[in-house]
């Protein structure tokens, strides 16, 4: 289905449906078929496939066609009818509305990818590119995240410690994944085109991650403490929060230094004394 990636036939595909974009839900669909296959070809047929803001079907296709089963949650309620004409066939799809940030997503990796590896991919909407990759590093059920987000925002997803842009999401991503930008993708490649360019960042589960599953809440508790008030001292960051600096003197980090400077491990030091 090449005409997927037609600007005339997705033009009037969405008219026939009376669909106008919405710049709130950060709808700019993909119009190139090699970025959509460059993504999806990070999935096989033994991964279970969630995919966060199918649009009109663009990456959901080709996902389809790889994956064991593809279950696309669709904020836009309009999109759905759009969906049920460019997916019909797609036997081992199946399309939701709802809210992406608001999904449980461990108790939907277990009901819908049983037996199946479970994997995030999607174009996702600028503006819920934060939650969403909070969330699924939070819960840790992906063992492969694949996602399409803005240049600024991958760069800054991957960064390390010492950077004055590591941050809440990179060092909740770190405790569990690796990650890399896998390519760039210009603006034209999406309909409407959108005032930035994007990349696709793919993150791999560590076998053997930094923080295990029940660290996990206290050592978000203290990477949320180090960055709330970046200029601050982590000894101030930390006392902000309810959090003793004491704990500091005590696993050997300078209470002078600012939440930038700390590497996972470092945060996890803390977060076992809490
Ligand atoms: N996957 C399509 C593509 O690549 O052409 C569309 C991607 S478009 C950037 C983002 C999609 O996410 C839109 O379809 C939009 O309606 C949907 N969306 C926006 N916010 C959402 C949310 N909170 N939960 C689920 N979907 C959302």
């Amino acid at each position: 289905m090449n005409e997927l990636y037609e600007p005339q036939y997705i033009e009037a595909l969405l008219r026939r449906h009376g669909f106008t974009f919405s710049k709130s839900l950060g709808q700019n669909f993909l119009v190139e078929a090699s970025v959509v296959e460059r993504t999806a070809e990070h999935v096989d047929a033994r991964c279970g496939v969630l995919e966060i803001g199918p649009g009109h079907g663009a990456l959901t296709r080709p996902l389809a066609a790889r994956a064991g089963k593809v279950v696309a949650v669709e904020a836009d309620a309009r999109l759905l009818p759009v969906l049920g004409e460019t997916l019909a066939g797609c036997e081992n799809v199946s399309v939701r509305l709802g809210d992406a940030t608001k999904l449980d997503l461990r108790a939907l990796c277990e009901a819908e990818f049983a037996g199946l590896v479970p994997c995030l991919c999607a174009n996702l909407p600028y503006n819920v590119t934060t939650p969403v990759l909070e969330n699924a590093a939070r819960a840790g059920c992906f063992r492969r995240i694949v996602v399409m987000v803005q240049k600024e925002a991958a760069q800054r997803l991957l960064t390390r410690p010492g950077d004055e842009r590591w941050g809440v999401v990179p060092a909740l991503l770190a405790a569990r994944y690796t990650g890399r930008i896998l390519f760039t993708v210009g603006r034209s490649s999406f309909l409407p085109p959108p005032h930035v360019d994007s990349a696709v960042v793919a993150f791999e589960r560590l076998a053997e991650p930094v923080v295990g599953e029940a660290e996990f809440p206290a050592y978000e508790r203290v990477v949320r403490a180090a960055f709330a008030q970046r200029r601050k001292t982590l000894s101030n960051a930390l006392s902000a929060a309810g959090i003793s600096p004491d704990i500091l003197g005590e696993v050997g980090i300078d209470p002078r230094l600012r939440g930038e400077r700390l590497l996972p491990e470092d945060f996890l030091k803390i977060a076992r004394r809490l």
